[in-house]
């Protein structure tokens, strides 16, 4: 995955680089309009990070002339201000989503996540994932068994996520802390029991038979129950 970030301050450009860097993605910089919208136009990009306040072109036309030449590529921008004009001003300039600074880095991570996920989701007709009687939906965040379904937050989204695609694997807490809290984040072991607790609520809501099961001193694993 590609990811470009056009972003005039050069520490935080840095910061968001690195944080994707640690996270497997590829990311390119740059720092002005002019450059922005040239490598934008390039199509190797399966993500742009876009700040509203550039010298040169500002984000808002950048991504105006983007959308006008055809291009799909899911974009987030970013900005100073929180004012529901220039967030209006940004989804009508063709963006895919929008986060205000400062914004925790999970934050957004969460966002990349979701956005190329929806990029995927054009390709790929199904892409619910599926365990014992459950169905977990990427697009809405919706888990379901049988008729019933409940809403996850992104944290326990995440969670599940990595459950099921680790189906026949034990996961420890700290796999479970870096991959969806991140290496540097501050979250403790506490946090995936908490998110666990979180889960294990659901699926009994949902009455379904699959279970997250506690391996003493190694981790957690997915457990379909006989029905
Ligand atoms: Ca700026």
């Amino acid at each position: 995955m590609r990811i470009l970030i056009i972003e005039d301050e050069k520490r935080l450009a840095q910061t968001l680089a690195d944080l994707l860097h640690r996270q497997g993605y590829t990311a390119d910089m740059c720092h002005d309009g002019n450059t922005g919208l040239d490598n934008a136009l390039s199509g190797i990009y399966d993500l742009i990070l876009l700040d509203a306040m550039l010298p040169g072109l500002d984000g808002f036309s950048l991504l105006q002339q983007l959308r006008g030449s055809g291009s799909a590529v899911p974009v987030l921008m970013l900005t100073a201000r929180s004012d529901v004009s220039d967030r209006v001003r940004g989804l009508d300039s063709g963006a895919d989503y929008y986060l205000t600074k400062p914004f925790e880095p999970q934050e957004l991570l969460a966002c990349v996540r979701l956005l190329l996920r929806r990029g995927e989701g054009e390709v790929r007709t199904d892409d619910t994932l599926r365990c014992g009687d459950l169905q977990l939906d990427p697009g809405t965040f919706l888990l379901r068994c049988g008729e019933r379904s409940v809403r996850l937050s992104r944290k326990e989204y995440d969670l599940m996520e990595l459950f099921i695609r680790n189906q026949k694997q034990i996961l420890t807490k700290e796999q479970l802390l870096n991959r969806v809290w991140g290496y540097d984040s501050e979250a403790e072991d506490n946090n995936v029991e908490v998110y666990i607790s979180f889960l294990r609520r659901k699926l009994t809501h949902l009455h379904s038979t699959v279970k997250i099961k506690t391996v003493r001193m190694v981790g957690y694993c997915l457990e379909v129950e006989n029905p």
